[in-house]
């Protein structure tokens, strides 16, 4: 969203922002399309008339950020009959606490509207059968797990980005990512089409690759939430059976690469490339037309990035390229390729 164009107020008076602002609903002239990224409740969505598909999930989280004097050293989780706890450090003294009770929360407030403790310090004894004083307390959450998915991302100049397009449980916490991830595959194709509407197709890619990334984090966040929340013995089996298999390092690897948002990255330079597969960091031959030492260097360019191998011949693609192009010399494979710049494969 640009700056100044959509202001936060009273739903009028954003509808009208919008209509004079952005032009959702047509000024006229005014034909540059727009990435929106204005949050889970989406004005723009809604003016733009983009339905969303949305299933809520008989799950409650509470989220405390506070400090803790006498806590453990180290991250910690704890599956019990009666929830799941898990405990991470932000590395100075405050913790983020998360809390899944089992049955729904019955917290008596306002959720987040207070810094009462109390609630979470009672769950975390019900549910560990342990005493945990939370100290000064920065950030109380508490919310109904949903899944929330925009029917597409885009509508003529509209076009979404982040929790405006997907809404999901913060199992994995892969929100924020996933939006990066939106924005940076959404900026260079937004720049190529506003300079030239000959390049408009790129935006329809971007709602359907990142679409396809979004179902993807849907499915994973899903079946952690099913994983870490299933009240059953027979869940307590599965979780006890998961994180042992969870533990194993060919599994770990891939699973970190799925909460990163990067399924298939770290794919050896001999590996068959993938259009719009992630390009790992390879190294570059410096020339005189380019010092950079690394592809993730010159990626910071902003430009799209020929791997010339030394002894190959060029990607025809990158003749056709909707934005400048930075050609670098590599001998990291055997094949011309071209990188966006969002560090995917053409
Ligand atoms: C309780 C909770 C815990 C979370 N924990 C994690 C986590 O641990 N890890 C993680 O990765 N993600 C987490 N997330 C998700 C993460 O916060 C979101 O995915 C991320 O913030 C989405 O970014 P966004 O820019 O798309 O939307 P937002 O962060 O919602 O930003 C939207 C912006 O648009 C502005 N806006 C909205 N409407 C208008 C308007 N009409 N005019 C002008 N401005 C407007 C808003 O003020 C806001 O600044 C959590 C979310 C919640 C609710």
């Amino acid at each position: 969203m640009l700056p100044g164009h959509v202001q936060a107020g009273p739903e009028d008076t954003v509808g009208e922002d919008l209509r004079r602002g952005v032009g959702v609903t047509g000024e006229a002239g005014e034909r540059r399309p727009l990435g929106h990224c204005d949050g889970a409740h989406s004005t723009v969505r809604r003016l733009a008339g983009i339905s969303a598909h949305r299933t809520v999930h008989p799950y409650d989280v509470l989220s405390v950020d506070a400090r803790i004097d006498a806590g453990p050293q180290q991250p910690w989780s704890h599956w019990g009959r009666d929830g799941m706890v898990l405990l991470l450090p932000f590395g100075d003294g405050r913790w983020r606490l998360v809390l899944y009770p089992y049955r729904q929360l019955a917290t008596g407030g306002t959720p987040g509207a207070a810094d009462d403790t109390g609630p979470a310090e009672e769950l975390l004894r019900r549910i560990t059968g342990r005493d945990l004083a939370l100290g000064e307390v920065e950030w109380i959450s508490h919310y109904r797990c949903e899944h929330r998915h925009a029917a597409r991302y885009r509508h003529h100049r509209v076009v979404l980005a982040g929790d405006a397009a997907h809404v999901h449980p913060p199992t994995g916490g892969q929100g924020l990512n996933t939006g990066i991830a939106d924005a940076m595959s959404l900026g260079w194709r937004l720049a190529a089409a506003v300079a030239d509407p000959a390049h408009d197709r790129l935006l329809d890619a971007y709602a359907e690759e990142r679409r396809r990334a979004a179902c993807r984090v849907m499915r994973l966040t899903g079946a952690m939430l099913r994983f870490n929340a299933t009240p059953a013995l027979w869940g307590h089996a599965l979780r006890v059976a998961g994180l042992g298999v969870a533990r194993l390092p060919p599994v770990r690897r891939r699973l970190a690469a799925a909460l990163a948002g990067l399924p298939g990255s770290g794919a050896s330079t001999g590996a068959r490339v993938r259009s719009g597969a992630r390009a790992p960091d390879v190294p570059l031959l410096p020339t005189p037309r380019s010092p950079h030492r690394r592809l993730f260097e010159a990626l910071r360019t902003g430009h799209h990035v020929h791997l010339l191998p030394v002894c190959g011949t060029p990607d025809p693609r990158a003749a056709t390229s909707a934005l400048p192009l930075l050609t670098v010399r590599t001998d990291a494979y055997r094949q011309a390729h071209v990188v966006r710049p969002d560090g995917h494969f053409l």
